[in-house]
């Protein structure tokens, strides 16, 4: 090391501090990364990979990129996931003897951006903690840095763990550096986090205010670690960080991170995009925040009655006023978001404009007012009185801050005539110095008779007298003095001007810095409202996804449900939301459901594509929407509140994971299977299909008795093994239902209508007569169902002998088994694999009728 010149010397000791960052070191107007780093960073950046001289035998690798689009590759960089460590010249290259110092000003982390696109509108972003305790529970606490938001909470397992990872989608967690390295390489696995750690867990007295919730030893550890990692990344002030919220998993309905994936509650299972998911159909929010914080309450359903019942009182009041609710969204769209705006008045990054759209949306704070006390409810009026419009701040701001101002805070512009005296002093002398210098232009014309005589400026030479070279001979002789050449004109300065232009710069550069010392001055007066600006956004927020819903709901005729506290779930004319917006209202089929505590698992059979899943789905939904306090997708609904709900529907998309389809399907249905109450809402959608008939068949009828008679919990269970339905006759609660097909012009037609009783079994056969095989082999097929429907078949006979529980074997399934498994030719693949790329919400009918024509062709 002693042969690398001072610089170089001075880098490594910093980069030996942030081994696991780029380091962006300071070099005059670039951020240089050496060694490691530049090699790296060339690659992942695009960026040219040059070399200096270190001192050292060898050049040493190089690479940079130019301060003022820095953000631009940091942004790059964190979205990959790593962390950026900002390294500042922190003294005056010019007062410095030897290197100018240097510190790591910023340690920039996925879990911590705090501009640019990693930071969506409508997304927080949680950076989270995780400490692991010796009696097997855990400590989870997590910030969004930006908003200053803090939720924390004990888990129970490792599972739940994961639960709440992947429910606030966060990209990095910190855990302790003895943390399980098993546990670490799950998280890095399942969801690519950024693991990061920190040891130190106590919490500094600055931050025991907002931590004085926190009793437990347990609490205050975990969230003492990410304190300690916020104070030593972000070295800045905290100010905007709010008390912790301490929750229990329990206080909301629960549900496991398959059943929220599959239901598509924030994004699509196919896309991983927000579009086509409840999210995406709900949101009707006017603000960021809105945007966040609904997405927030689906999330969370909650459990609480009365909870819930306000926020569909509330709904219920603005879809009633239809004119105060449309006033009221303009002016929400008003509303800037005041959320992440009080985040960076406290980190300092604040701008002019900024400060400006902080004004914009607090003087639409008395105006939502008037119109809330227009609703005429007492609930309604209480909340608009709790609204703090912070006049004095909007005071400030008005006299203080220009409407326009610059991007930039350095370089005037900002203030406004009349704030303050000194400034409108040199601001007088600046703007008197220029009215001279118009004025001086036309004596200087009189005075020589040049008409085409100007009086300019440049940075160089600062106010000059210009004149073309025909006209020199016209100028007197000894008051101009030369001060520069053109192709075709001269320009002079006279003592006059020379006097004059020292005093505007000398008021202009004295306006400048008096101003930024002002907008500090502000923003620190601004700093002192953070917490009062907070509990408003807090509250715009909400009224703002109540307002929101109740436009989802009058537009989509929702209707309010109603919770019924005897297990008793009806359902009339139930739509899935998300299908019925896709397909159009008018052509969507709306189904009832009826499950009380006679009636608590519903066996539904059908032919594939008749719509079992989607009733499913619309069941689980319509319970969500319900406890997030929106209206629901039926003309009625009763409901009871349930505790949690599980899923195992549909395509497994895990083989990320490495498991196989099987194996996650059986995963899924444990984790109903053992947490599930008669409170929950179980959904099982062809469980025991990844298997061979047999044993599927054994698990499915073993999985239904078992929620039957030791869970009680209301279940939806679709199957195409039709022997299930007759467990109707030996379990009380099960009933069997079915949607209905039917025939019309030799088309089998798909009603998607649920109706009673056990679908039809002879579908198959029929489907076949429709294809028009031999009439012989039909009627030879119908003589083969009614013997194994009378158990006469020897093959049969012989199953019902090792299987006593199948009383029923069809031949049909053993057919598609041996569809099912046979191999699929390359043809086949390969239409499969352009159906499952097919963006359909995004496309018109009849381009997925030209796609399905060309995937034919293929065949
Ligand atoms: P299954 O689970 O029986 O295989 P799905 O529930 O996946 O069938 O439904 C298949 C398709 O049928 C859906 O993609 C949807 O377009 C349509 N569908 C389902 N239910 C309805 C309904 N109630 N009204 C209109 N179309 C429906």
């Amino acid at each position: 090391m002693a042969t690398y010149t001072p610089m170089i010397q001075q880098y490594l000791a910093i980069k030996a501090q942030y081994k696991d960052a780029f380091l962006f070191f300071r070099l005059g107007d670039f951020y240089e990364m050496f060694f490691e780093d530049a090699i790296k960073a060339s690659q992942e950046l695009e960026i040219t990979l040059t070399s200096r001289d270190g001192g050292g035998e060898e050049r040493v690798p190089m690479c940079g990129v130019p301060y003022h689009s820095a953000a631009m590759y940091i942004e790059r960089l964190i979205e990959k996931g790593y962390k950026v460590a900002i390294c500042e010249q922190v003294e005056d290259p010019k007062t410095a003897k030897g290197v100018v110092r240097r510190e790591v000003v910023q340690l920039i982390t996925p879990g911590t951006v705090m501009e640019g696109k990693s930071l969506e509108e409508k997304a927080n972003n949680y950076l989270a903690t995780l400490t692991a305790f010796e009696d097997g529970t855990y400590g989870f606490a997590y910030t969004d840095l930006s908003t200053g938001e803090n939720r924390m909470t004990l888990l129970s397992s490792f599972e739940e763990v994961m639960n709440e990872i992947y429910s606030i989608g966060t990209r990095e967690i910190v855990v302790s550096t003895t943390f399980s390295e098993e546990e670490c390489k799950q998280l890095k696995e399942r969801y690519e986090l950024t693991i990061s750690y920190e040891d130190e867990t106590t919490i500094p007295p600055s931050f025991q205010s907002i931590a004085s919730s926190l009793k437990q030893n347990k609490l205050q550890v975990t969230f003492g670690r990410l304190l300690n990692y916020l104070i030593k990344t972000q070295k800045r002030s905290l100010d905007h960080l709010q008390p912790v919220d301490l929750y229990e998993v329990n206080q909301y309905m629960k549900m496991d991170l398959y059943s929220k994936r599959n239901l598509e509650l924030t994004e699509t299972i196919r896309t991983k995009g927000k579009k086509g998911s409840l999210l995406w159909l709900l949101d009707e929010t006017m603000t960021a925040m809105g945007g966040r914080l609904l997405k927030q309450w689906i999330d969370r359903p909650l459990l609480d009655r009365q909870k819930i019942e306000q926020r569909l009182n509330m709904v219920e009041l603005l879809m009633n006023h239809y004119f105060e609710r449309q006033e009221l969204r303009e002016l929400l769209r008003e509303v800037y978001d005041l959320e992440r705006l009080a985040g960076r008045v406290a980190f300092g990054n604040v701008n002019a404009r900024d400060l400006i759209q902080l004004k914009k949306s607090l003087k639409q704070v008395p105006a939502i007012q008037e119109v809330i006390a227009k609703l005429n409810d007492d609930s309604a009026q209480a909340l608009a009185q709790a609204l703090d419009p912070c006049e004095s701040l909007v005071e400030l701001l008005e006299k203080a801050i220009e409407e326009n101002p610059p991007l930039s805070v350095k370089e005037g512009g900002i203030i406004k005539d009349g704030y303050n005296e000194t400034l409108d002093r040199f601001r007088d002398a600046s703007r008197n110095g220029k009215s001279w210098i118009a004025q001086l232009e036309s004596k200087e014309r009189e005075l020589t008779g040049i008409k085409s005589l100007k009086i300019g400026y440049n940075r160089v030479f600062g106010y000059y007298i210009e004149v073309t070279k025909a006209n020199l001979h016209l100028l007197p002789e000894g008051r101009y003095e030369r001060k520069q050449t053109l192709a075709n004109a001269e320009r002079f300065v006279t003592k006059e001007l020379k006097e004059k232009e020292a005093l505007i710069l000398e008021a202009e550069e004295k306006s400048i810095e008096l101003e930024y010392e002002l907008f500090v001055q502000i923003r620190e007066e601004v700093k002192q409202y953070i917490s009062r600006l907070q509990k408003l956004a807090k509250m715009i927020s909400e009224l703002d996804v109540l307002q929101c819903f109740a436009t989802v709901s009058e537009e989509r005729n929702y209707c309010k449900p109603r919770f019924s506290t005897n297990r008793e779930l009806v359902i009339k004319e139930g739509r899935h939301p998300v299908v019925e917006k896709v397909l159009g209202a008018h052509i969507y089929v709306p189904n009832d459901c009826y499950m009380n505590e006679e009636r608590e698992m519903l066996l539904i059979t059908g032919p594939n594509m008749s719509g079992k899943s989607t009733y499913m789905r619309q069941i689980a939904l319509t319970a969500i929407m319900a406890q997030i306090g929106c209206f629901v997708p039926a003309k009625e609904a009763i409901l009871p509140i349930f505790d949690q709900v599980f899923t195992r529907i549909g395509a497994a998309d895990d083989l990320v994971s490495g498991q196989s389809t099987f194996m996650v399907e059986m995963l899924e249905a444990r984790n109903a299977i053992v947490h599930a109450t008669q409170n929950s809402l179980i959904l099982f959608d062809e469980i025991g299909r990844g298997t061979s008939t047999y044993d599927g068949m054994a698990l499915a009828q073993a999985i239904i008795e078992y929620i039957h008679d030791k869970i009680g919990a209301k279940t939806l269970f679709s199957t195409h093994y039709h022997e299930l339905t007759s467990l109707e006759e030996k379990l009380e609660k099960v009933k069997n239902i079915h949607v209905r097909a039917i025939e019309e012009n030799g088309k089998v037609i798909f009603l998607h209508k649920i109706e009673e009783g056990p679908a039809d079994r002879s579908y198959g056969i029929h489907v076949a007569e429709l294809a028009q095989l031999p009439k012989e082999l039909i009627e030879r097929a119908k003589e083969i169902l009614h013997q194994f429907e009378n158990n006469s078949h020897p093959v049969a006979a012989a199953v019902a002998e090792t299987e006593p529980k199948f009383e029923q074997l069809s031949m049909f399934e053993e057919v598609k088994e041996v569809k099912e498994e046979a191999p699929l030719s390359k043809k086949e693949k390969e239409a499969i694999k352009r159906i499952q790329s097919l963006d359909l919400l995004d496309m018109t009918p009849l381009e997925a009728m030209n796609k399905l024509y060309e995937i034919q062709k293929l065949l």
